[in-house]
């Protein structure tokens, strides 16, 4: 039965009203737990009862990563193809209805972004992303893309739209590691309100991907939800359940978590409806980690250099940096819009100075494509 069919029983009011009445009882017993975490552990985790315990909670975020993941970081850096997009999210800058500039970047330009990109660092993870706009940058665009960049990167991740499970094969035919999408909210009553047209607006469709990428043995899955929609408490307890789910059904992908947390942006004036504070974040950050002691944690740039480095040893495995979050905005077109402001700003050779102060090394390979 895929997630779809499942998610129903999960009740938005329950599940919230469950994370709320965990007890500082509850969380020591998830902190104390020898063998593997239930739901019942994580919602006791990110509860507002955990707070006091986030302490313990970096302690054992620390030594769990570095049991799995050595004193390693691993870069990657985000290249935007296009901002085209048929969908109206209604806090992002690429909306539909936003009177923007649109780009869809050529084959001479992808390449002129490669090659900008190799200029900043010795970057082999490249995460391709773009708006959803099936028709002129639908999968033989990104497919064409893929071949493009192939030659200069060991590791090609997506950021794009729910596809269909053939095209995800096509993709990975091509060379496609990763695929990253975010459900954004699984409050499914809630959700058409900040995606309210387009193909963005159906939430079945865009939750039932997930499935077709393990169906289609996508090696890396990634999961995140935006922060700032509704009770992140209860969206990422949602998470954490489909994440369990698809572990447990396609066995065979790796899996990934980021945690995007609103940014300001230009052209829109939405403002979160929940505001979620460092301390939180961290919470969330060492709860996933205490929960999966396997699956990958990425933090992009839209957060700040010093939570950024303080997170550097307590959970997280994967960094961006030198991102510019608009197409063309290495070389071609440098001054669009962006999707998201950056916050953190440092060049990558910065960012690698910091991540060495705090005693990790950085990995910019470690995937080699002709070992797939
Ligand atoms: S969030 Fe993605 S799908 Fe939505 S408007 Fe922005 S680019 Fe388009």
């Amino acid at each position: 039965m895929d997630f779809i069919e499942q998610i129903d029983q999960y009740d938005w009011d329950t599940v919230q009203a469950g994370i709320y009445g965990k007890t500082a009882q509850d969380v020591e017993i998830a902190l104390h737990k020898s063998g593997r975490l239930d739901i019942g552990d994580f919602m006791a985790l990110v509860s507002p009862s955990a707070l006091p315990y986030l302490e313990p909670m970096a302690e054992l975020s620390r030594r769990y990563t570095r049991q799995r993941f050595g004193n390693t970081i691993q870069f990657y850096i985000p290249l935007y193809l296009t901002n085209s997009c048929i969908n109206h999210c209604i806090y992002c800058g690429f909306n539909h209805g936003n009177d923007i500039r649109r780009i869809i970047l050529t084959d001479e330009q992808i390449l002129r972004e490669a090659a900008a990109i190799k200029a900043i660092g010795d970057f082999q993870h490249i995460l391709l992303v773009t708006g959803e706009n099936p028709r002129e940058a639908g999968a033989d665009y990104m497919e064409n893309a893929i071949r493009l960049v192939k030659p200069q990167f060991a590791s090609i991740s997506l950021e794009v739209q729910p596809l269909k499970e053939e095209e995800y094969k096509q993709l990975s035919n091509a060379g496609l590691n990763a695929v990253y999408c975010y459900q954004e909210t699984y409050n499914k009553a809630r959700y058409k309100t900040y995606h309210p047209k387009g193909m963005k607006s159906k939430f079945d469709h865009r939750l039932d991907a997930f499935d077709r990428m393990g169906r289609a043995g996508v090696h890396k899955i990634g999961l995140g939800v935006l922060i700032g929609l509704e009770d992140w408490r209860t969206d990422v307890t949602m998470m954490a359940t489909h994440l369990r789910y698809l572990q447990k059904t396609y066995w065979q992908s790796k899996y990934s978590i980021s945690f995007p947390r609103m940014r300001p942006h230009e052209g829109e004036e939405f403002r979160p409806n929940v505001i979620m504070s460092d301390k939180e974040l961290a919470q969330l950050i060492f709860a996933c980690r205490i929960f999966d002691r396997d699956v990958e944690m990425t933090l992009s740039t839209r957060e700040s250099s010093a939570f950024r480095d303080n997170m550097t040893t307590l959970g997280i495995t994967s960094l961006s940096a030198g991102s510019k979050t608009d197409p063309g905005g290495y070389a071609v077109y440098k001054q669009e819009l962006e999707q998201f402001a950056v916050n953190d700003d440092r060049t990558p050779a910065e960012v690698v100075e910091a991540v060495r102060r705090q005693g990790c090394e950085v990995v910019w390979k470690d995937w080699d494509l002709s070992l797939q």
